[in-house]
């Protein structure tokens, strides 16, 4: 029976946020893998802290909510103890960029087979407007009532160094764009990082910034470093330039997950291990 993706939890987003967007292209990759035969009894969410968190309450799959900066330690476990499962992690940019940047750059480094999809609205939405990593110079804010004084970083570039297999960057108001990247990234095996370009209705609304800049890529080659390279530097999250959007890049290598001796181990034993350490928890 095909499950309804939706819960009933009622809906605390802001009318016009971009969390609606992904909630909703995240149930339509959902639903497409449902037909075509994944059971999404398979498929487990991680979400952090902050407005974009509350996915987990709104989308119809096993989920956890982890500590703030923390969804990327608790996806790897997850992936580790069964590597048969679909991880996709939700992050905002506080939770990815900030407080959980180390984890971020060490899942990238690894190649861990989980999917990173950043709800990347700019700003700390759920704490009311402070800036964040990736908020532009001058942003003004709850915490910078007279503006930032430090330039955003660009994670885009920051994921390529660090060694990500699958680097995209979508918007919230390019639906099919966002679920064609959330889909490949699921789908790719190895660290796929999906940046979403998200508007906070409430306090940092970009709309009509990003309407003008973005574009989509065509054309181009996602196996070449050297042009992925060539497209994250072409905007670096603060100056007003042209902002890519779609696969970046992509390649395949070993994952962490099949190189870790887990492995060797047989679902049995693996599951007996678990019963065993959780038994010394009752
Ligand atoms: Fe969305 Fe911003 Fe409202 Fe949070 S504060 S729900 S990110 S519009």
């Amino acid at each position: 029976m095909i499950r309804s993706l939706i819960t009933e939890a009622q809906n605390t987003w802001c009318p016009g946020c971009g969390n609606f967007s992904i909630q909703h292209t995240l149930k339509a990759v959902l639903d497409g893998m449902e037909k075509s035969g994944k059971s999404l009894d398979d498929v487990v969410l991680v979400s952090g802290i902050g407005c974009h968190a509350k996915i987990a309450d709104y989308l119809n799959i096993n989920s956890f909510y982890a500590l703030h900066g923390r969804t990327i330690p608790v996806a790897t476990g997850i992936k580790l103890a069964n590597p048969r499962l679909t991880v996709i992690c939700c992050a905002g940019d506080g939770d990815a960029y900030a407080e959980g940047l180390d984890h971020l750059i060490f899942a990238a480094k690894r190649n861990i087979d989980i999917t990173l999809i950043v709800h990347n609205n700019r700003v700390y939405g759920l704490t009311t407007g402070q800036y964040t990593p990736t908020s532009p110079l001058g942003f003004t804010g709850k915490s910078t009532p007279k503006g930032t004084i430090e330039y955003p970083f660009n994670p885009v570039e920051l994921m390529l160094a660090s060694g990500a297999t699958y680097v995209a960057r979508g918007y919230t108001k390019k639906l099919s764009l966002l679920q064609q990247v959330i889909r490949e990234g699921i789908a790719h095996k190895g660290f796929a990082y999906i940046d979403v370009l998200q508007i906070c209705a409430t306090f940092f609304n970009m709309t009509d910034q990003y309407n003008a800049k973005v574009y989509e890529l065509a054309g181009y080659d996602p196996s070449s470093f050297e042009a992925a390279c060539e497209k994250a530097r072409e905007w670096d999250y603060n100056r007003d330039a042209p902002i890519a959007l779609g696969t970046l890049y992509r390649r395949q290598l070993p994952t962490f997950d099949e190189r870790f001796p887990v492995h060797a181990m047989t679902q049995e034993d693996r599951e007996r291990g678990i019963s065993e350490v959780l038994g010394t928890r009752r």
